[in-house]
């Protein structure tokens, strides 16, 4: 979807959900679907606009204090782990449920949104990328993003599928367009990503912004750990698509950021988490990976509530939107423009 198509499939679901929400539907719809519980996805919470961060995965610090707040007094919060439970055993879903996710071990979550979290006493699962944790590295997307919001060159020119595209990066909006679009065009191509940040690197001028970091440490993970309201679930190593890579590969992932969890934190680590999280990001091979090494279920970001028959290895989850207003409790009743 390029950036004018975004923009007006914005606009046109902003005008559902004000109908939706103005009219009583939103209420009526909720009663209907009171029990299907929701598992809620977050990235980082930051300043809106936040340089280093890939600006999709940012949901703002007034926002998410606001939607903390609505989600404690209306919402029954329980943790992942209790939910994936009560779904392996096929019981009734208590009304109005809602677990809460963070994915990529975002520094933020540290410094940012653990406090808001703790002083509603709200339990929160963690899928941690274990690879970042031991280099101190920030996810591809996040060094992108930085490379492009700190450059003084005004212009930049990269090959992609084939063709030559120019940007201006002018203006924040501007760099902005060309982040989401490169990260929309790389994710399924490793090969592509090395060779276009490269490329990116070798274009454009660094400017003399502060560095900042945007991904967890160890040591930050095992503080988090000590509050038993926090829970950590393996994300893989290197966070690789796992519906692309061989049996073999995908075994060594998921066995390694399992193990690798296990031995910090001296927890058993049952929850999983696809990296990108789609459809095409794990196939039954993967499922039968992760059941025959001792995890209990798996999220996807596929849209959708949770039922008694969903599959614990295909859990859906709803990806928590820059807004607290009616958009943010009509995403909750599956009116969204997340695709799976
Ligand atoms: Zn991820």
């Amino acid at each position: 979807m390029n950036s004018l198509m975004k923009r007006v499939a914005i606009s046109i679901h902003g005008v559902i959900c004000f109908f939706v929400y103005f009219s009583g539907l939103h209420h009526l719809i909720s009663v209907l679907k009171r029990r299907k519980p929701v598992i809620l996805m977050y990235h980082s919470v930051n300043e809106r606009g936040c340089p280093y961060v890939y600006p999709d995965n940012i949901v703002s610090v007034e926002t998410f204090e606001r939607q903390i707040d609505y989600l404690s007094r209306e919402k029954n919060v329980i943790s992942l782990l209790d939910l994936v439970e009560l779904v392996r055993n096929r019981v009734a879903l208590p009304p109005n449920t809602v677990a809460i996710t963070f994915d990529d071990g975002y520094y933020d979550f540290y410094s940012t949104a653990y406090p808001i979290l703790k002083r509603h006493m709200l339990p929160c699962t963690l899928f941690l990328v274990t690879n970042l944790l031991c280099r101190d590295e920030a996810r591809w997307e996040d060094t992108l993003t930085g490379m492009i919001n700190s450059a003084t060159s005004s212009v930049m020119t990269l090959r992609l599928d084939g063709r030559e595209k120019t940007w201006a990066l002018t203006t924040y909006r501007k760099k902005r367009e060309c982040i989401v679009e490169l990260v929309e065009a790389l994710q399924n191509s490793s090969d592509d990503r090395l060779r276009v940040l490269m490329e990116v690197e070798r274009q454009l001028t660094p400017g003399n912004m502060k560095s900042m970091r945007v991904t967890m440490q160890w040591k930050e993970v095992l503080k988090l750990a000590e509050d038993h309201k926090l829970y950590f679930g393996g994300h893989s190593h290197t966070h690789p698509n796992l519906g692309d890579v061989s049996t073999d590969q995908a075994k060594w992932e998921i066995e390694t950021s399992k193990e690798k969890m296990e031995q910090k934190l001296k927890r058993e680590c049952r929850l999983f988490c696809y990296p990108f999280g789609k459809k095409r990001s794990f196939n039954p091979h993967v499922k039968t990976l992760l059941k025959a090494l001792g995890f209990s279920a798996a999220v996807t970001t596929i849209p959708g509530s949770i039922t008694r028959d969903s599959d614990p290895f295909e859990l859906r989850r709803i990806a928590a939107i820059d807004d607290s207003s009616y958009r943010f409790k009509c995403s909750l009743i599956g009116l969204s423009l997340q695709r799976g």
